[in-house]
């Protein structure tokens, strides 16, 4: 993550580095006039992922800075001194996305707030749900210029459909008035599934019936938007909900994951464990479990001591998170033993996953100040069902346990040594 700060008010340009840096880990570039700029850009060649623009720079003291920073298609948040001037071309510009007014503290805590929804947005996916194909196109343009990767249904059952696979989606953008299934049907029947504070839904109508915009806070939306709405309303709205869901996540993340590792615990691999295994089960989809523990982990605690096996420990989701992606959910489940379900790859794919893995654990070598140390892995994995998830997740353990048995630094599926 780079950031490009231009701006030629030192005290400010402290005031938002001490903010941005208090909210994000990023590289922060500070250059204070359009020349500088120039350079800087030439250097880093374009490469930024986000700038933050003075209008009022000693050599380009009209804005200039838009248009010519543009040309590298940085998406940009501008600091203007005064309100400003909505017929001024340059607030119109396709890669400015806000835009914050230099009045005290607040602007900079709402600038570097725009810049962490920013980051964050990248991890969201936004479903649009509307007949409209000219609506769809407008929106998708205005998410991805905030960073929002976005997937379009042209009517409610596509959405439906594209909401029962696995998928990252945290906000629903639903049209009131569609054929066959309208908005508010949509909302209920997304509702029986998703809670509020997991997925949210901004309903939008062109219709000026306000009865509408009750009915769909009652059905289950948290927003309402009419559709001649300003791009800002839009963002507004949109950072708002998308804020609120992250606040529930991280609570929810604080109960759920383990503070060390940032895995997974054990509780939430039984709970969401279970879920999975039934829906995979259902479907006659690919599901493995496998369990992965460190070798003679003892003697590492008792030759280093404990701060040196809580450095191994947290290498294992390092190492796993290399090999897989966001079908496996990675969990602690106790010490240095992590469990793993994988839902999709079929038996002989996820074999050589694991395969590797072990291999990776092999040939890594764990740094510690000046230490330098070696160590493997024993895996224990199943591919089949069994009568329930406690018995997937035993047999898997079955298999680590015969790794174990038989040598250590390898990979058991249950029943069949490979
Ligand atoms: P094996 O190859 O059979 O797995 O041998 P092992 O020595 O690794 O045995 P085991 O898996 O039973 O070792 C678990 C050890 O992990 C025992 C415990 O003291 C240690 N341990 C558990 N939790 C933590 C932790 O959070 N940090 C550290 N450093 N050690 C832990
Ligand atoms: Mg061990
Ligand atoms: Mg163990």
């Amino acid at each position: 993550m780079k950031i490009l700060i231009v701006e030629d008010s030192k005290s400010l340009v402290a005031g938002l580095i001490h903010v941005l840096n208090k909210k994000i880990s990023a590289e922060i570039f500070t250059v204070s006039s359009k020349s500088e700029c120039a350079k800087i850009l030439l250097k880093e060649k374009g490469k930024f992922d986000i700038a933050i623009l003075d209008l009022g720079l000693p050599d380009a003291q009209d804005g200039e800075i838009v248009p010519f920073i543009s040309k590298f298609k940085i998406p940009s948040i501008i600091l203007t001194a005064t309100e400003h001037d909505k017929s001024n071309p340059i607030f119109n510009n396709d890669n400015i996305i806000d835009y914050v007014i230099k009045n005290g503290s607040y602007s900079l805590d709402y600038t570097a707030y725009v810049v962490e929804r920013f980051i964050e947005n990248s991890k969201i996916d936004v479903l649009i749900v509307d007949d409209s194909k000219t609506f769809v196109a407008k929106t998708q343009d205005l998410c991805l210029k905030y960073n929002i990767k976005t997937i379009p249904a042209f009517n409610a059952e596509e959405a439906l459909e594209i909401m029962s696979k696995k998928n990252n989606i945290k906000l629903i953008l639903v049209d009131y008035i569609m054929p066959r299934m309208d908005g508010l049907e949509f909302t209920t029947k997304i509702r029986q599934t998703y809670k509020k504070d997991e997925l949210s839904i901004i309903a939008l109508s062109a219709s000026k019936d306000k009865s509408v915009i009750a009915k769909f806070l009652k059905y289950g939306a948290n927003d309402f938007i009419y559709k001649d709405f300003s791009n800002e309303e839009f963002y507004a709205r949109i950072n708002s909900s998308l804020e609120i869901i992250k606040l529930f996540e991280n609570s929810r993340d604080r109960a759920n994951k383990d503070y060390m590792t940032g895995m997974y615990n054990r509780r939430y691999l039984f709970e969401k464990g279970k879920e999975i295994y039934k829906k995979a089960k259902k479907n006659k989809e690919n599901l493995s479990c496998a369990i992965i523990d460190i070798d003679k982990f003892k003697n590492i605690n008792d030759t280093y001591g404990h701060d040196v096996g809580d450095v191994a420990i947290k290498q294992i989701p390092k190492i796993l998170e290399k090999f897989l992606d966001e079908r496996s959910l990675i969990s602690r489940m106790g010490g240095e033993e992590f469990c793993i379900i994988t839902e999709d790859l079929n038996e002989k794919e996820i074999q050589i996953v694991y395969q590797n893995i072990r291999i990776a654990f092999e040939e890594s070598t764990l740094e510690v100040d000046d230490l330098k140390l070696k160590y493997t892995v024993s895996i224990g994995l199943n591919t089949s069902y069994e009568d329930d998830f406690d018995e997937m997740l035993k047999k898997a353990d079955e298999g680590l346990y015969q790794a174990k048995e038989t040598g250590r630094n390898k990979v058991v599926l249950f029943n069949k040594e490979y």
